[in-house]
């Protein structure tokens, strides 16, 4: 079964001339435990396909379901649940809560969750150690080099234990080596913990990582690559 899939998935920004057609149909199956690489040109849709998933924004047409749920038909306290539990987040940015220490930043989902407070602190040093980041528990997102506030955000985002990580560009601002680490944390993650991992990147190092590779082209899905496909290309 299946743990994400859309069925001609369509975003149009704007109207009349102005319009993008950011996704033009797209059918997309992950399976359960799976580690995606979703690859393509800068505007093909990447962006847009991870907001609609992540159900940051809504499409304008096509349906998205989460294990084979679809999304259009959940009431808002089942997607509140879905976005806080089930599907954890990591943008380019890392969009960390500036005022916050590392800590806090982590267990403010929690906190969302209903998580006791003693109990988030305790399951926050856990995922900030898993990360490797616990003994800048204390530091504020501006004491932290980007490598260590991207550790942070993945720590953030697997707050909740989702089943799925959605990790849009995860490396774009990262120097080589600290983008390495970042890339061998999500496959550790993937592979671990068992969570479905989508990651888009232009970084070819997650090709020989990841199980499928989703070409995306002009707000379609251009082709699949299976896993041996990547070994022999690469
Ligand atoms: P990618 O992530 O592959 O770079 P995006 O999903 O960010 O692609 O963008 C796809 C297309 O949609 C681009 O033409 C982009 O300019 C446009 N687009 C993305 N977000 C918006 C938005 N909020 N409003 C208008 N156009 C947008
Ligand atoms: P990337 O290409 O790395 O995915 P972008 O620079 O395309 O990032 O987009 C960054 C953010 O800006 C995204 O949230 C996207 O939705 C938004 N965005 C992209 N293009 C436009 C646009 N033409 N108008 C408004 N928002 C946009």
């Amino acid at each position: 079964v299946p743990i994400i899939r859309t069925v001609g998935l369509t975003k149009v920004y704007g109207g009349g001339d102005a319009a993008t057609h950011a996704l033009r149909g797209v059918d997309a199956v992950i399976h359960r435990g799976e580690l995606i690489a979703v690859m393509g040109p800068s505007g093909s849709g990447k962006s847009t396909f991870f907001n609609m998933i992540g159900g940051l924004d809504g499409p304008t047409g096509g349906r998205i379901l989460i294990d084979e749920v679809d999304v259009a038909q959940l009431s808002a306290a089942e997607l509140a649940f879905l976005r806080c539990r089930k599907i954890g987040y990591i943008f380019q940015q890392y969009n960390l809560v500036r005022y916050m220490t590392a800590l806090e930043n982590v267990t403010v989902p929690m906190a969302f969750a209903g998580v006791d407070p003693d109990a988030a602190r305790g399951r926050g040093m856990a995922l900030l150690e898993t990360v490797g980041i616990a003994q800048r528990w204390d530091h504020r997102p501006v004491e932290l080099s980007g490598g260590q506030q991207q550790r942070v955000a993945i720590a953030r985002a697997l707050a909740n234990r989702p089943a799925i990580l959605l990790a849009d560009e995860p490396t774009a601002n990262l120097d080589f080596a600290t983008g390495q680490d970042v890339l061998d944390l999500l496959v550790r993650i993937n592979r671990d913990a068992g969570v479905t991992v989508v990651c888009s990147t232009h970084d070819h190092r997650l090709l020989a990582l990841c199980d499928r590779i989703m070409w995306i082209k002009d707000g379609r899905l251009d082709r699949v690559q299976e896993r041996e496909d990547v070994r022999i290309t690469v």
